[in-house]
């Protein structure tokens, strides 16, 4: 392994893993799992999700007897994440702008790494802890959602993907994703017109319809897609739109769900046509009271050690969202990520550093506790 943690960072964002594509990291995870002492196992789940890898479960024994506690974090990327170029700029890891950084998520791989090459190094007497690097994070938590929870013996754990160390999630939201398909009647658009029926001004009508953006201070939509027609000389038949709703209230999830299909519905029916809409659940938000102890860790290690610490309300799904669902306590932490799923991508090194001291730190207060 390497002398620093932002050469490790390097190492890791240089090994391309967009998603479904995570077998190098994962190779490279397990040998330096193993290497600090980690009984490694990469599950079965790859042909499932479609990966050429499963996800890494890690088990670090310690040597106070008490329950473990799990550190999560992906290893896929977003596009374009193949041949990074890491740069240090000053005081930060930027890439050379064609791509990506992938400090979502290698910024809590590294630091949770790091965090226990640290306290190995220092002989520190620790209880038991387990990690997770999941595969295909970034298109629908499928490493999440085809893990096995029987491999876990943690009850609570920490997420490492989000923007500033010190900050946890303990509030997500739930999403539905919606696929709606529009049928018209194709026609030439030259010659009979009035024969056809046009998909594509249906879903305008419907579109324009609809309230979108942000709905109220807990709940969100949007159109993300829409494809649909062959040329100008046809009446389109049909047109497919693709759009999401989050909310952290069930009832309005489900309300703006039925509000967005019914003004599709509406307007296929002014045109006598009809639609097909598809609606799937992608997670279920989950909430973590603030005096639960995996939030108190999380602070008493931020206080220890300086780091601002502030729980915020997130917008987005995560392993967490997952692993909540499958019973354990996971909230999301920040690890210094900025600007992701962008070329602008980059991450502080101060970030990068006091991350792992943040992961180091909640070990150490855990072991301790009775
Ligand atoms: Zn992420």
């Amino acid at each position: 392994m390497t002398t620093s943690i932002v050469d490790y960072f390097i190492s890791l964002v240089k090994i391309d893993s967009e998603s479904k594509n995570e077998k190098l990291i994962a190779e490279k995870l397990k040998h330096d799992l193993e290497e600090l002492g980690a009984k490694v196992e990469i599950d079965n789940s790859a042909e499932r999700i479609g990966s050429n890898t499963g996800n890494i479960i890690a088990y670090f024994d310690g040597e106070i007897s008490k329950k473990p506690i799990m550190f999560c974090a992906h290893m896929d990327t977003v596009k374009p994440g193949n041949g990074i170029k890491p740069q240090i700029k000053e005081d930060r890891i930027i890439t050379d702008g064609t791509t990506i950084l992938g400090s979502d998520d290698k910024s809590g791989i590294a630091e949770i790494i790091w965090a226990i090459k640290e306290l190995k190094e220092e002989n520190e007497k620790t209880a038991p802890f387990e990690i997770l690097f999941t595969v295909c994070e970034e298109i629908g938590l499928l490493g999440a959602k085809n893990v096995d929870p029987k491999k876990f013996k943690s009850e609570i754990g920490f997420a490492l993907d989000s923007h500033k160390v010190g900050e946890i999630t303990n509030q997500a939201p739930y999403q539905n994703s919606m696929k709606f398909t529009i049928f018209g009647k194709e026609a030439h658009a030259g010659v009979e017109p009035e024969k056809g029926i046009n998909a594509i001004k249906i879903a305008a009508v419907a579109i324009s319809n609809m309230k979108i953006g942000r709905i109220d201070d807990e709940t969100t939509c949007n159109i993300g897609i829409i494809e649909g027609g062959k040329a100008t000389n046809i009446v389109p038949n049909k047109v497919v739109i693709k759009a999401e709703v989050r909310s952290h209230n069930l009832e309005k999830l489900e309300n703006v769900t039925k509000r967005m299909k019914s003004a599709f519905d509406k307007a296929a029916k002014l045109y006598n046509s009809s639609i097909e809409a598809i609606i799937v659940r992608e997670y279920n938000a989950f909430k973590i009271e603030k005096n639960n102890i995996v939030v108190e860790l999380a602070k008493n290690a931020a206080d220890n050690l300086n780091i601002k610490f502030k729980t915020v309300i997130g917008g987005g799904g995560s392993d967490a969202n997952i692993l909540n669902l499958k019973g354990m306590e996971m909230v999301i932490a920040g690890s210094g990520m900025s600007a992701v799923h962008t070329v602008e991508e980059y991450i502080l090194i101060k970030e990068l550093e006091d991350g792992a001291k943040w992961v180091k730190e909640i070990i150490k207060i855990y072991s301790k506790q009775q």
